[in-house]
């Protein structure tokens, strides 16, 4: 089994001083447990913040976005290596909220991601359907659509620094989490996805499953082979709510 990575996107939630709380209260939790892979990844303005709560934590810090280009007359635009210079070696790119919510398409999606990674950022790659997508059979063909332009434009040892995340638009802050058995089917697909590309590359990638993960569930997702971790919403706006997704992670590594 891969060491899990568990991942809390913030979104847009927040105020310096909720932000300082729960950056504390987290490294009081696990900032020293380093059996599961732990980043947290607030909204631009909280970055520098955190970062420095970060420091000498096992906990590290990604963004929640980024620009398609490095720099340059990008009005409100936040560039990949503006994160790295704040500390965040991680990124989330392709949320639902942003391809759906923001029309990001699929081929911005992927080159987004391929400069995150070639500019020496771990992209969190998300994929996932809508409930009428499900509903007409077609998440399969939809995910590989998804994930396609990234993985033909990049050789596989560039690749190593992915993430991918399942995260089924159903079930993001809803309540209604994926079965371990629906969850464990698209985690399959993606695992074989990967393996047509590159054998090796598919042994190393992490699939995180995403959407209304909660104690209360974290377990029984995370004994389902391919699941690797999670990432986090709602649930990582509590600290002990975290902890306690990390801890079930830790309990079946
Ligand atoms: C998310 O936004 O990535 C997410 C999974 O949210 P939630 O856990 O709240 O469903």
């Amino acid at each position: 089994m891969l060491k899990p990575l568990v991942v809390g996107n913030w979104k847009m939630h927040g105020s310096q001083a909720m932000v300082e709380a729960l950056v504390k209260k987290l490294l009081s939790l696990a900032g020293n447990l380093d059996n599961v892979d732990w980043v947290v990844c607030p909204p631009y303005p909280y970055l520098e913040k955190v970062a420095t709560y970060l420091k000498e934590s096992v906990i590290e810090l990604g963004g929640q976005n980024h620009a398609a280009v490095l720099e340059g007359a990008y009005t409100g635009e936040v560039s990949p290596s503006m994160l790295k210079d704040l500390g965040a070696s991680w990124v989330i790119l392709g949320h639902s909220e942003r391809r759906y919510g923001l029309g990001e398409s699929v081929s911005f999606v992927a080159e987004k991601t391929q400069l995150a990674l070639t500019t020496g950022l771990k992209p969190i790659f998300c994929v996932g359907e809508t409930e009428a997508q499900r509903k007409s059979g077609c998440t399969e063909a939809l995910l590989e659509q998804q994930l396609d332009p990234l993985l033909h434009g990049l050789a596989p040892d560039v690749l190593q620094n992915l993430t991918l995340a399942y995260e089924p638009v159903w079930a993001i802050g809803t309540g209604m989490t994926a079965t371990p058995e629906q969850a464990g089917e698209v985690h399959d697909f993606l695992r074989k996805l990967l393996v047509k590309y590159d054998e090796s590359l598919a042994g190393s990638v992490r699939i995180l499953y995403g959407g209304s993960v909660k104690p209360s569930n974290a377990e029984d997702l995370i004994a389902v082979p391919d699941i690797d971790g999670f990432l986090v919403g709602g649930a990582s706006l509590q600290a002990q709510s975290f902890f306690e997704i990390g801890e079930a992670c830790i309990r079946s590594y």
